[in-house]
């Protein structure tokens, strides 16, 4: 799923208010700068030998600009898609 414009702002403004610039530094190698990317992402529960079935947790992927070292946040708590009712 796409993020448009406003769904896409407000979910950076509630990532950037759940983890403040002075926490976010790479891990991997100190770098301070990250993306987010456009789209909802999403892995499910494993099933051997079974496509797709079963509860999905729906993620936002934030990537080091300079490693690639990858930050799964969830979309939920993000505010960037709304639980199934
Ligand atoms: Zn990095």
């Amino acid at each position: 799923m796409a993020l448009n414009n406003k769904p896409k702002k407000s979910t950076l403004e509630n990532l950037e208010n759940k983890w403040p610039k002075k926490y976010r530094v790479c891990p991997i190698c100190k770098n301070r700068n990250f993306v987010m990317t456009e789209n909802v992402y999403q892995i499910s529960r494993y099933f051997p030998h079974k496509l797709v079935q079963g509860p999905m947790v729906p993620l936002i992927v934030v990537t080091c600009t300079n490693c690639g070292y990858t930050y799964l946040f969830n979309a939920l708590t993000l505010d960037a898609v709304k639980p199934k009712s």
